[in-house]
């Protein structure tokens, strides 16, 4: 058996400091391939800022109160709340925090969903199907539905629309969109992002290089869309530190599907990656699972490795298939156990991405997208 991978190890009660005022506090999760988030507590003089507060539901929030009052803080304490994307184990406890003290929620000015229109182009894993299988065990989420909001909240339309757009079929022809019912986790994490009992209100959205007043020191908002659209990273220069939430991982890899807001999500990742790779000033890089890691450039380009060789095996595949379409070319690509929707995402990101280049063509027959390899 492979040893377990950082961001697969169980969630510890210890809070660790990483620098003066930054601490490093793990929250239990259960979903496909991860077992703890991270949630970093920035403190000030007037409480605390939290950076995703893990999953909804009282497990969740019981860990945070723990985890806080060893810091010296209850949950009072929080004045503001940032959510680095629109996961769940990444927003859950928002609206508990808004509800307990009155706490702002930052995130990305395009979080969540945006109109209905938009509703049945998202996908919602955490990790990439290879990650995934890694940590398929059968998982039940802390599912607690008594909810802190009534439902005539602004998110309860985007709800809605999200909830309509999973009967929508996928726009490859293949699987339809929603979780494989044998997947017990990943059905809990359908529904959790589709509460409105939890889906936060953004009180304050920030945009590129905004900079937020976070432990004393100014953050600079990095915008790094491709694991999901609305993706935001936090730098401070001064201290040195990159809270990088899911887009950069120190050994799995996101989740990078085909649905989003610009047609090649996977060049939008790239890009992200790039980007994020010259900063200077970077010396922590403090993720959203796993362990701090210190050398962003070398994890950014083994990422890129990673989706390089695959855009390769793909080009491999579509020679020796001729023509295919993309249920064909991800039950070509991934085992047996891993075929569904989420397997049919990556495979039609890469796909795309490859079309978007002209390494490849497509072209609509009975419905299926089928791709041909220049
Ligand atoms: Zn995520
Ligand atoms: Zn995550």
């Amino acid at each position: 058996m492979k040893p377990k991978k950082q961001e697969q190890e169980e969630a510890r009660r210890e809070v660790t400091e990483i620098a003066p005022n930054v601490l490093r506090m793990e929250l239990p999760i259960l979903m496909p391939g991860l077992r703890h988030v991270n949630c970093y507590a920035l403190l000030d003089d007037e409480g605390a800022a939290v950076v995703d507060p893990g999953l909804p539901g009282p497990d969740t929030w019981a860990a945070l109160k723990d985890r806080l009052s060893q810091a010296g803080l209850s949950e009072t304490d929080v004045h503001t709340v940032v959510i680095t994307h629109s996961h769940p184990d990444h927003f859950g406890c928002a609206k508990r925090f808004a509800k307990a003290a009155g706490a702002r929620i930052v995130a990305y000015e395009s979080f969540g969903w945006g109109t209905p229109a938009d509703a049945d182009t998202h996908d919602h894993d955490e990790v990439s199907v290879d990650d995934r299988r890694a940590g398929a065990d059968a998982l039940e989420a802390d599912t607690d539905r008594r909810g802190d909001e009534p439902s005539s909240s602004p998110s309860a339309s985007r709800v809605r629309a999200m909830r309509a757009g999973h009967t929508r079929p996928s726009p490859w022809g293949g699987s339809p969109l929603g979780f494989p019912k044998r997947d017990p986790s990943a059905s809990n994490v359908a529904e959790l992002m589709m509460s409105e009992d939890f889906f936060p209100d953004i009180t304050d959205p920030v945009g590129h290089l905004d900079v937020l007043r976070l432990a004393g020191r100014d953050w600079f908002v990095h915008f790094t869309p491709g694991h999901t659209q609305d993706h935001l990273c936090l730098h401070s220069p001064e201290l040195g530190i990159f809270l990088s939430g899911d887009h950069v991982l120190p050994t799995i890899t996101p989740h990078i599907g085909g649905f989003g807001h610009t047609p090649d999500p996977l060049r939008s990742f790239i890009e992200s990656l790039n980007a994020v790779a010259g900063l200077q000033d970077v010396s922590t890089i403090l993720p959203a699972h796993g362990h701090p890691f210190a050398d962003l450039a070398g994890r950014t380009e083994a990422i890129k490795r990673h989706h390089e060789e695959r855009l390769q095996r793909i080009k491999q595949i579509g020679r020796e298939l001729g023509r295919a379409n993309v249920v064909e070319f991800s039950q070509t690509l991934f085992p047996e156990r891993s075929w569904g929707m989420m397997a049919e995402s990556e495979t039609y990101a890469h796909l795309e991405h490859l079309r978007l280049a002209r390494e490849a063509e497509s072209y609509s027959e009975d419905g299926k997208l089928i791709y041909v390899i220049r």
